[in-house]
Formats: structure tokens, sequence, C-alpha cells
């Protein structure tokens, strides 16, 4: 279908109404700097105690907060890290930059989710990190995981993305890791005017280091008798440095730092969101429920529910057809002629071109690969959608359903889940 979707698979996933406008408008009007002020500060603080970790440091977007989350790692050419293929190219992208080898761990077939076995599998004495996702809001593992790399000390990194309002046996992801990143884009559950990320840490040298990286990595003063001084040539010996009026000008940086500071505007908004956060995951999983009830009268379609313990945030709607990749196909067609819109999440990360380039190939994570290529489909979900666009969804998908030649004997594509 071309054009406009009578329903958008994500375009507006976070809901803005009064309360953020108002939120908006204040901060707009208070006449205050608006950057680093006292909107970030308490947005942070909210965000840290909902998450319970020990420090949440505002960036400018997820992608920005996994960059700075690898960064942490001082990653050295030959070093290796072990991430999953079943998740948003941002996840992975970062590791580009560095000269190592990736190892792409295979996930388990109902969670979607990096499948501990597998993990254990691919360390060697030269991994240096674990980077997963809690897929579509599915809580990853994380007794497992953390079993796993405690024993060896190495970081596990959380993917947050679609994680936020999801809950790990009474926890929150984001403090369940070593270190939590999280994405406030529009199509998320909560969104920070458009763009925004967070990053959570219980470790307090990595706070610091975190504020130092995403604020231009300014590490000190300088000072003509400092430790730099020493080291770095001077270069006008005749002026006085002493004095301190100039001290405000002279910062010296650490290293390549950025700056990545959350604008006071999108953090007031934040604020308002996370208050909102249990009524918008609410509607998430209501749409969950109605899609489920039609769903649940055709046998052998799986879907994607969380274990006992475990709370899904439904960022994704997920469920794997049975039938093979052309009633897959069937099904994507039929909805999107009636103009549901379906994205399915996500080509396996290790068989993009990027990967491929670097000796990545077909064979390497065989459930990832026959559930992406022959079950797994995806649906609109999220709270931009109006009850009417709800209804229509629900009445379109059980026609196209019923239009898709559909095997009624309960197989399922997936063997590795019997
Ligand atoms: C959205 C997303 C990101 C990136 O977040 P941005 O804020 O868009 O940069 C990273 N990982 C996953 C899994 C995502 O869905």
């Amino acid at each position: 279908m071309d054009g406009t979707y009578k329903v958008p698979f994500a375009r507006r996933g976070s809901v803005l109404d009064e309360h953020d406008i108002q939120a908006l408008t204040e901060v707009v009007r208070s006449g205050e700097a608006l950057s680093s002020g006292a909107c970030r500060d308490r947005f942070e603080e909210k965000f840290r105690d909902y998450v319970g970790a020990r420090y949440a440091l505002s960036v400018t977007s997820g992608t920005v907060a996994l960059e700075i989350a690898i960064r942490l790692l001082d990653l050295q050419p030959g070093d290796e890290v072990i991430a999953t293929p079943q998740t948003y190219q941002a996840t992975v992208q970062p590791l580009l930059a560095h000269q190592i080898k990736v190892r792409f761990c295979d996930i388990d077939p109902q969670s979607l989710n990096i499948d501990p076995t597998s993990l254990r599998s691919l360390i060697t004495p030269r991994t240096r990190g674990v980077l997963l996702v809690h897929y579509g809001g599915y809580p990853a593992e994380m007794a497992e995981i953390m079993g796993i790399a405690r024993r060896r000390g190495i970081p596990v990194i959380e993917d947050c993305a679609h994680a936020l309002g999801a809950r790990y046996h009474g926890r929150r992801p984001g403090a369940l890791g070593d270190i939590g990143c999280f994405s406030f884009h529009t199509s998320k559950n909560i969104t920070t005017l458009g763009e925004g990320g967070m990053i959570t840490v219980n470790r307090e040298t990595w706070a610091r280091r975190i504020d130092r990286i995403r604020s231009n990595e300014v590490d000190g003063t300088y000072a003509p008798a400092g430790p730099l001084a020493d080291r770095a040539p001077r270069v006008l010996p005749w002026m006085k440095y002493s004095e301190g009026v100039y001290q405000d000008s002279c910062r010296s940086v650490a290293g390549a730092g950025t700056n990545a500071t959350m604008s006071e505007a999108a953090a007031a908004v934040g604020v308002v969101q996370l208050d909102k956060l249990p009524v918008l995951t609410a509607r998430r999983r209501w749409i969950a429920s109605r899609l489920d009830e039609v769903l649940e009268d055709f046998p052998g379609v799986r879907f994607h529910r969380t274990q006992p313990g475990l709370e899904h945030a439904q960022h994704l709607y997920t469920f794997f057809l049975p039938g093979g990749p052309d009633v897959r196909y069937n099904l994507v067609r039929a909805l999107d002629e009636r103009g549901v819109e379906v994205q399915l999440r996500y080509f396996p990360q290790h068989l993009l071109p990027e990967w491929r380039l670097r000796g990545h190939s077909i064979g390497e994570c065989p459930v990832a690969e026959r559930l992406w290529f022959s079950s797994h489909m995806n649906l609109p979900c999220h709270p931009g959608l109006t009850d009417d666009q709800v209804d229509y969804l629900i009445d379109a998908l059980r026609e196209a359903l019923s239009t898709v030649a559909f095997p009624r004997t309960g197989a399922l594509a997936c063997p590795s889940s019997t």
C-alpha cells in the first residue's frame, strides 16, 4: 500500500498531550537557561528511582547511550564482544568503530533474547563485554546471563530501548546488568520530544566518566603549575594564568568527548512522560490482549508471552506463524492491502552487508535465522492508535488470516521450541 496507512506500525509510539504541553510551556517561559538545568536533574532522579539504579544520565538518543556504554569497555584491537543478532541496527552499530571481533549469540526461540547456553559457548579469554536487548519488551534471562558474566568479570550492557515498563522478578531492566541504555525516540514507550536517551549504571566511576564524555570530556582546568603544564609546552609563556581569571576558558579535555546534553525542554517532557508510563504500558498490553484473542482461534500460532515473574513492556507485538515463509508473506500482504502497516523487526544483524563484509554468514545463529525467515510476525501495538483504529486492526487481522492458506495442523515452524 502507498501513502498513509489506516493503522500505522509505530509512527507515534508515545502520546504527547496537554500535560506535556503545559510542562513545555512552563520551561520555555521560565527564563532559565535551556540546558543543564533543574529539569534534567529532576528527570534523571525520577528515572534512576524508577529503574532502581544508582545513577541515571540523560543523553540525546539511545544510539548515543549505546556508543558511550561501549566506550566504557575500553576495547582494544583483538578484543571480543558477544552481541544479539535479533535487534535494531543501533544496538551493534557502535561496535563497527572498534577493531574487535563480534560474536553473534543465538537467541531463545520463545523470548527472542540471547540464549544463555549459546552465550556460555561463545566466551573466550578475549571476551570484554556482552551486548543484549530485551526484545520487544520481553526481559532477557538475566539471572543466568549475569551468573555467566559475573564469574568471568565480563560487563553486560542491556539495550533497554524496548524495555521501559517491563519487569523481571520484581526488578527493572536497566538495573539488572552493568550498564542500561534507553531510547526516548518518538516510537518508543515514552518520548522526550522525539529524540532522547538515558544511561543507567551503579558504578560511580562509570557515572563520572559518562558525565564527562557527554559534556565534551572536560577533565580539569589548565593551570601552568599543574600536571598538564609539565607535559605540554607553554604556548604563551608571558601570559599569567595564575590569577584564576582565565580558568574558566582554559579547560582541558581528556579525549574525544561529545556533547550529548539533553535539552531542558526534552527533560521537562520526560518527567511528565515517566508519570504516564503505567497508563501507556497498560494501553499497549490491552491492545496486545485483543490481538491475542484473535490469534487464539488459529492453532499453531505461537505467542511471545512471558514466563511467570516477568512482565512484558509490549513495545512490540510479536507472534510466530506456522506454515513457512509463504504464509508469512501472504499475511503481510493481506494486511498491507487492508491498510495495516507491518514492519518485521528485525532482520538478523549478522546477515546485513556491514557484518557479512566482516566475515559473518548464514548458519551462525540458526534459531534467529529460521524464525525470522519463516515465521516471525509483528503487528502495530502502540498508544498512538485510537479505539477505532484498534477495532479496525482486529477485524483486518481476522480477515487477513482467513485469506491465507493457514495450516491447521498445529505444527510449529521452529523445531527448537518443541
Ligand atoms: C530505537 C532503538 C535504539 C536506538 O535508539 P535511538 O534513540 O533511536 O537512537 C537502539 N536499540 C534498539 C533495540 C532500538 O529499538
